[in-house]
């Protein structure tokens, strides 16, 4: 049976990039014969214009009938004055939890030929590999109770609740465990039980998870020698598992070590391994439709998502090293070009990808 992928572009460049991920897909699909089904639908502000809503019952409907989701990006100021229940970024959010994608993978790869395109110095990120595993449908951007309310004595005071269940923290350590397994067999997972008891429990379940699990070493870290770490030194790390809040902040960080967010994928995925894959960063208003956004991001969301959601890693494998072929022959996008390479579009760096993937 063939397998079912839905692709939501979303907004601003959006549109741009999955058309030459959709170009490397299909190249993909000649090289390796593989059987997979595209479908295609409206997220975000492009939704809001069309269904007056960031995501229509029919696309949600269409998400969860699909092994894997491929999606662009979504906002932009054309719809900055919509009400906080009808943003573009709701749609994000609501096939998060619709389709309880509790698992984020965020890679930090530097390719060694953008090496300098990092604010740290070359030799500490040169051949960088991180996988940082964030729970995301838990923690403190969840809990209950939340709000803002008035004490006697008329002075607001705003509160959230930090909370994690034992099966939370289950079930998103042995995503990270696993992820270990398949790469360097190492497990940092970071915590502040020193202060918060929620994060006590986590290191507690975490350690019990490890004993089914003897081939990955386990470390544990403290969230602000963890952040002090990833600027100071950060190829001690393999892969880092945290909650929610925690990676939201250390994600960010480790992708700014790389030095081009046009550059990072990353994947969010539920106990069915059914997975949506998107790049890291937004929309781009600044650059849209002028054929200068990178799409390698959304190309290498692409690869991810043909190894987690479709097993499909060989494939996997040619487009990355694809993208790596076309770094070394010195094709750039503007945020990441550098002397003595060659400036391209985002439809030139997408056939040039295509290019390489055909004729490797
Ligand atoms: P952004 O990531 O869209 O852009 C930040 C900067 O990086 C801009 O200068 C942009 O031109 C550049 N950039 C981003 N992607 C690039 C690419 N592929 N190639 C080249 N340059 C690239 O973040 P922002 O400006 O803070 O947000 C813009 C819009 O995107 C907002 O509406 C925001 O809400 C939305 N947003 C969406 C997501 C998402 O869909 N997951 C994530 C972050 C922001």
């Amino acid at each position: 049976m063939s397998k079912q992928i839905l692709c939501l572009p979303g907004d601003g460049i959006g549109p741009e990039i999955m058309a030459e991920a959709l170009k490397v897909l299909d190249a993909a699909k000649q090289r390796f014969g593989l059987d997979i089904e595209v479908s295609h639908g409206l997220v975000g502000g492009a939704a809001i214009d069309h269904d007056g809503v960031p995501l229509s019952d029919e696309t949600l409907a269409l998400a969860r009938n699909s092994d894997a989701i491929l999606f662009g990006a979504v906002g932009g100021p054309k719809w900055d004055d919509q009400p906080m229940a009808n943003r573009p970024e709701k749609g994000l959010l609501k096939l998060r939890s619709e389709l309880d994608l509790f698992a984020n993978l965020r890679p930090a790869i530097l390719f060694p030929q953008l090496a300098e395109a990092s604010s740290l110095k070359p030799e500490l990120v040169a051949g960088l590999d991180i996988l940082i595993v964030r729970e995301l449908t838990g923690g403190i951007y969840f809990g209950e109770p939340r709000g803002v309310r008035t004490l006697e004595n008329g002075e607001r005071e705003g509160y959230n609740t930090y909370v994690y269940r034992e099966s939370e923290v289950r079930r998103i350590a042995k995503v990270a465990f696993e992820a270990a397994q398949k790469r360097g067999g190492r497990l940092c997972s970071v915590d502040k039980s020193n202060v918060l008891e929620v994060t006590g429990l986590w290191r507690e379940v975490v350690i019990e998870e490890s004993a089914g699990y003897n081939d990955v070493e386990l470390s544990h870290m403290y969230v602000d020698n963890a952040a002090m770490q990833l600027v100071r030194a950060p190829k001690q790390f393999d892969v880092m598992v945290t909650g929610n809040m925690f990676g939201d902040i250390l994600s960010d960080c480790a992708a700014m070590l790389t030095g081009s967010i046009g550059m990072l994928p990353s994947a969010s995925l539920n106990e069915k391994n059914q997975g949506m894959y998107e790049p890291v960063h937004g929309s781009a208003p600044d650059i849209a439709g002028e054929n200068k956004a990178n799409p390698l991001a959304q190309i290498l969301s692409l690869a991810m998502l043909l190894r987690y959601s479709l097993g499909e890693g060989t494939t996997a494998d040619a487009i990355e090293k694809a993208v790596s072929d076309v770094l070394d022959k010195g094709y750039r996008t503007g945020d990441i070009v550098s002397e003595g390479c060659q400036l391209m579009g985002t439809v030139e760096m997408g056939d040039a990808v295509v290019d390489c993937l055909l004729n490797a």
